[in-house]
């Protein structure tokens, strides 16, 4: 899972904070009911609701956690495929029909892993991870070191130049102030982007190797106190994770759009367009001090200098680093587990899923979400003892090999993808479930609404208010606060009432089924300080000590995703609002409109895009009101389901089949992780993106795809009303 630092988290949430027009109505103020049910069968959803809802327990959270977290179990290693029997195990006593499905991809371990300085003076650097006594975890002999996967074997020696986050407008500084990483080795600093990023800025601008770092300014000692006093980084806290460039494609590098069944085409290695080209380890924070110490040139820019007690300078100089990774590549075995609830219609499935693989303990990434879906399967598993039949299918998936680069779900997504598009009417991901006590969600936009009205159902743990308004008071402060962090002028916070979701970035499992396969998709889980991210330390000690002591955030967790899947299970009509969808494309098309002006391409692209997003505009309005009257006289259970396939197949018909330019694997028009802007989502990505390189062909052909997407969505709308007002007058 993608993990943002402290900065760069409230910059992403300022930047997400949006504008919503106050035409757009919010189901619990001008419908009593509930979105998507017919008036006759809200009270029973009601009762179904608070049913499911007492049943999540904390001691229950906590032991599943304490023993998800009882080894190391890294993908591609046998205490993963244990941990996959065990959750197999766990969801067969729930009552579901429980399987592990297994992949075959192309995984490195490492073999060795060394750095060291050889000039000034000669240092043994990558030191490991300090255990501590009180936390007799940390001694295990079975905790990986600290490597980035997916990097190449490689041994470079070379001085050292110090890139700040290693981002595009990092290179740009440095290319200003006459600096090249050219022939030598890069040090970059954690934060900012997805790490891959990182890497493929390195090895574009022709560094032998590149290092990076964990500095206290960002997850260590200046955020707070360290582990194990506090839960931030420690000195020599190491953050592991993969380097693919996922950004390309996640997934099994050797086979890009179909699964790695033990008969797939696999591409050689050196053809696969997702691997890294260029070295690169992660060191913790007192390594990286001798280095950085030893550094010459001029001093960085005032933004660049990081928590070490001393000044940073940008390098080259004296110091002079040896890096030799040996990484041990190998075709290895994914274990998903995949439980199914049988519904009445099976034809229709409501898909939740988080991942079981872990860099070491994992006890927050991502054993919080799996402690906590395991809560909330146990609570449908009652649910069915005690009478209940599920409406449609509840499909719960344990996915492997998320850390190495979302592989478990890529995988299954391409296996399945045809039966994914006609049956799944959304994916519910958690991931980093709890770190904290603040709940954040990010969701295509049409699932928004349905996200701010399960947060209304569920109390607190701290309060005598609901998550929602507790998260909604958070958002508003954090924006009356002064930041210092510049944002752009279409972040601004104009709509007090309104809890902020992001847009689906990169990172987690939702990837292959929202930007690949066109699923409505959200992810949710309850963040807060949170230094020790992919290091050992994230373990169940940090979780019972500083995480979530009583386990009470889990719980409103579990509640949250049930309540959320339960929606999505026995709604009439499936609750989407496609009304806040348009009024987003609208703001992103306007803005995009904007842009092309100031650099003065796309003047005759810019009008058909403009035109499709006022006509989706349309249609949406006109299809939400035929549906309210829909909703209140539900006709025949052939004519629902058509409806809701109409319903699902809006976010279909944003795909271009065709794919992103230079990324084709990535199909979805209006979102995709940046190819060079980090974790957050990139809005309208193909032809923004075309803007970014100044690249007016592209910029055409994109444009054109998107506003061929728009049409073809703001058609469906249009079928949707017409079918609504067919029956319901
Ligand atoms: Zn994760």
């Amino acid at each position: 899972m993608a993990v943002t630092t402290r900065r760069v988290r409230s910059a992403i949430i300022l930047a997400s904070i949006v504008v919503f027009p106050a035409a757009i109505s919010r189901g619990t103020q001008e419908n009593p009911g509930i979105r998507g049910f017919a008036p006759a069968h809200v009270a029973a959803e009601r009762a179904l609701e608070q049913q499911l809802r007492a049943i999540p327990d904390p001691a229950r959270a906590e032991s599943n956690l304490r023993h998800i977290t009882s080894e190391p179990h890294m993908a591609g290693t046998e205490a993963s495929h244990r941990v996959a029997e065990w959750l197999r195990d766990q969801y067969r006593s729930y009552g579901f029909d429980a399987d592990i499905v297994s992949y075959s991809v192309w995984l490195a371990q490492p073999r060795e892993v060394h750095l060291e300085l050889i000039a000034p003076d000669k240092k043994a650097l990558a030191t490991p991870e300090q255990p501590f006594a009180v936390d007799p975890d940390t001694s295990d002999k079975n905790i990986v070191v600290g490597f980035n996967t997916f990097s190449p074997s490689g041994d470079v020696t070379a001085p050292v130049v110090y890139v700040n986050y290693g981002m595009q407008a990092d290179y740009r500084e440095l290319e200003k102030l006459g600096i090249s990483v050219d022939g030598k080795i890069a040090i970059a600093r954690y934060g900012g982007c997805y790490r891959g990023i990182k890497t493929k800025l390195a090895e574009e601008h022709k560094a032998l190797g590149l290092i990076i770092y964990s500095d206290p300014e960002d997850d260590g000692y200046v955020a707070g106190d360290v582990f194990p006093n506090g839960p931030w980084r420690p000195m020599t806290g190491i953050q592991r994770g993969s380097v693919e460039y996922t950004q390309i494609y996640p997934g099994d590098p050797l086979t890009p759009g179909v699964a790695s069944t033990a008969n797939a085409k696999r591409l050689a290695p050196a053809d696969a367009a997702n691997l890294p080209r260029i070295p690169t380890m992660p060191i913790n924070s007192q390594d990286a001090s001798v280095i950085l110490e030893n550094l010459g040139g001029p001093h960085v820019p005032r933004q660049w200098q990081g928590g070490l007690p001393f000044t940073y300078h940008i390098g080259p100089g004296a110091a002079v680093a040896h890096m030799k990774l040996a990484m041990d590549y190998q075709q290895r075995t994914l274990y998903d587990v995949i439980a199914k609830l049988r519904g009445t219609n099976d034809g229709e499935w409501v898909v939740l899923g988080n991942h079981h693989d872990a860099w070491v303990y994992g006890a927050v990434d991502p054993g919080s979400g799996t402690a906590t879906m395991l809560e909330t399967a146990r609570a449908f598993g009652e649910l069915v003892r005690a009478g209940w039949k599920p409406r449609r299918t509840i499909v719960m998936c344990e996915w492997d090999g998320e850390e190495p680069g979302l592989m478990g779900s890529t995988e299954w997504v391409e296996a399945n993808r045809a039966e994914l598009q006609a049956k799944a009417v959304a994916y519910l991901n958690t991931d980093v479930g709890v770190a904290g006590p603040n709940f954040t969600a990010s969701a295509t936009p049409s699932l928004k609404e349905l996200v701010r009205d399960v947060t209304r159902e569920v109390q607190d743990p701290r309060d005598v208010r609901s998550v929602y308004n507790v998260w909604l008071d958070r958002a508003t402060r954090q924006q009356e606060e002064p930041s210092g962090i510049a944002r752009p002028p279409s972040a601004k916070f104009t709509a007090p009432g309104e809890a902020p979701i992001e847009a689906l970035g990169a990172g987690s499992d939702f990837c292959p089924f929202f930007d690949h396969a066109g699923i409505p998709a959200l992810d949710a889980g309850f963040i807060g300080d949170y230094g020790v991210y992919h290091s050992m330390y994230d373990d169940f000690y940090w979780m019972k000590k500083f995480g979530d002591p009583t386990f009470e955030f889990h719980v409103a967790l579990a509640k949250i995703l049930g309540t959320l899947a339960l929606r999505l299970d026995e709604s009439d009509t499936l609750p989407f609002d496609y009304a806040a969808y348009a009024a987003e494309i609208s703001r992103a098309a306007n803005d995009l409109a904007t842009r092309a002006a100031k650099q003065g391409i796309g003047s005759a692209d810019v009008p058909a895009v403009s035109d499709a997003a006022a006509r989706l505009t349309a249609s949406a309005a006109h299809a939400s009101q035929a549906l309210q009257q829909w909703s209140n006289a539900p006709p025949n259970a052939a004519k629902q389901y058509e409806m809701n396939r109409d319903l699902v197949s809006v976010e279909q018909a944003l795909l271009a089949p065709e794919g992103l330019s230079g990324r084709t694997w990535y199909k979805h028009t209006i979102y995709a992780p940046g190819t060079y802007a980090g974790y957050a989502a990139e809005v309208l990505p193909g032809a923004n993106e075309a803007l970014d390189r100044q690249d007016a062909g592209t910029f055409t052909r994109e444009s054109a795809a998107l506003g061929a997407a728009l049409l073809r969505a703001s058609t469906r709308l249009d079928e949707i009303a017409r079918l609504a007002s067919s029956t319901t007058q």
